[in-house]
């Protein structure tokens, strides 16, 4: 079976069968069955594009997805009792529910193996915030993770190297070729590296809005739709949630800043819509593992770990046992922070109606917070706090987002884009829920 006449095939709209797909990942991963079977990476990539462009059938996504999670290392916990989920969100600004929901859902019973991302551009990533306590190690090899995992029941860790490498080969291939926004083959991307984990049950936040990567809710609800048929098809039982990201989520956006905001949250302290999406997916988590056998009863028992104070006890566990300082929980002086602090206010009387999500999460980005290539460094320190959130009235003059800084470089920028992202008018308006549906299969 030669690349050229698999693309061909492709290319007519013809939907490929499991030994095609398995040549082509094959390659991608670096694992040809023979070296007559070879793809270069300009066949890999007329491959993409033909995809793109035919898209894929639900069986040829399903199989895609599974090939390329067997590309690579699986996780296995038999040895560890209990049910294994996890939580995955298609990226936003201030989304930081994983260091809430995990330790949540883990007090309630569940196993949760939580491989995460990094931040790049405008959206954050949960590796950057737990890098921000001092100590904090996400690299664990498999024996530190099954051992954590034994402990405390959550281990919040970086992929291995050799998790779905055909990703990560397909994935800059992507990047450069205009071919990352295609429904089939971001399911595949993202769930081959959830399925690795050796999960039973996995819910996704899939983030709507001018902050999220699907700006519209038919784009978000194509997108749930197929993650949710894709993981179900490959035995790991999967929902999603459509939820808003037209603006930050809770008020802190920045590394540091957000794991105090995640603190607070499990105090009991949190914002709002943070704590309520949170507890929503905590609540969903166990109704995957089978903890809850209802809705009702799985937000009773989050809300129980929340209120008790377990949920703040878990994730002091957990960073222990990943080498972070378990103080920075009682003491947020250990965690780097910087007193330099910039006000941007409201211009006209009215009602808040927007922050606008991107632009905050580029003018973080701009402060040194996020990444424009994979390979900058971040400043933990600095960030952006909404002061307001929309639906607030304001009066001209009133502080709305506080900039912290280290260095005046971008800083006549960053309160430019600021200004630019605070929408007000001169009538109220209705607030969207947080959570806009639910997909299930
Ligand atoms: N995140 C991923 O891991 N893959 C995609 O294709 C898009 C977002």
């Amino acid at each position: 079976m030669r690349a050229v006449d698999i693309i061909r095939r492709k290319r007519d709209g013809y939907a490929l069968t499991p030994d095609e797909i398995r040549s082509f990942v094959a390659s991608a991963a670096g694992k040809p069955a023979s070296p007559a079977s070879t793809w270069a990476d300009y066949q890999l990539s007329a491959m993409l594009m033909a995809i793109w462009i035919r898209g894929m059938t639900p069986g040829e996504t399903a199989e895609l997805t599974m090939q390329m999670t067997h590309s690579g290392r699986t996780f296995r916990w038999d040895d560890i009792p209990g049910p294994k989920v996890d939580k995955h969100s298609t990226g936003g600004v201030g989304d930081k529910t994983s260091l809430i929901l995990g330790p949540l859902a883990a007090a309630c019973g569940a196993i949760v193996p939580m491989m995460s991302g990094r931040g790049l551009g405008h959206t954050g990533g949960t590796l950057d915030k737990l890098e921000s306590i001092p100590g904090f190690r996400v690299g664990l090899d498999e024996a530190e993770i099954r051992k954590v995992l034994k402990k405390t029941g959550i281990a919040l860790i970086s992929q291995t190297a050799d998790v779905a490498p055909a990703d990560r080969r397909l994935y800059a291939l992507r990047d450069v070729t205009g071919t990352v926004e295609s429904i089939p083959l971001i399911s595949a991307s993202i769930l081959s590296k959830k399925l690795a984990e050796g999960i039973s049950g996995l819910i996704l936040d899939v983030k709507v809005g001018e902050g999220a990567f699907m700006k519209t809710l038919p784009d978000a609800r194509e997108l749930a739709q197929s993650l949710v048929r894709v993981g179900n098809a490959n035995g790991v039982r999967t929902r999603a949630r459509i939820t808003s990201m037209d603006a930050p989520l809770g008020r802190a956006v920045g590394n540091s800043l957000e794991v105090i905001e995640c603190i607070e949250t499990l105090r009991g302290n949190g914002p709002c819509d943070l704590e309520t999406l949170s507890v929503m997916l905590a609540a969903d988590m166990l109704l995957l593992a089978g903890i809850a056998d209802s809705p009702e009863d799985a937000e009773a028992r989050v809300r129980s770990a929340l209120t008790s104070g377990a949920g703040l006890e878990k994730f002091r566990d957990v960073i222990e046992a990943q080498g972070g300082n378990p103080a920075v929980i009682d003491d947020y002086s250990l965690l780097e922070t910087t007193t330099q602090v910039l006000r941007v206010t409201a211009s006209a009387d009215g009602w808040l109606t927007g922050i606008q999500a991107e632009m905050i999460g580029r003018a973080s980005m701009r402060l040194g917070g996020g990444r424009n290539r994979a390979e900058d460094t971040i400043d933990p320190a600095v960030g952006i706090v909404l002061l307001r959130k929309p639906g607030e009235a304001v009066r001209k003059g009133d502080a709305v987002l506080e900039v912290h800084y280290r260095n005046e470089d971008n800083l006549p920028l960053v309160r430019t884009i600021c200004e630019a992202a605070i929408r007000i008018h001169d009538a109220p308006f209705a607030a969207v829920p947080i959570s806009l549906e639910e997909v299930v299969d």
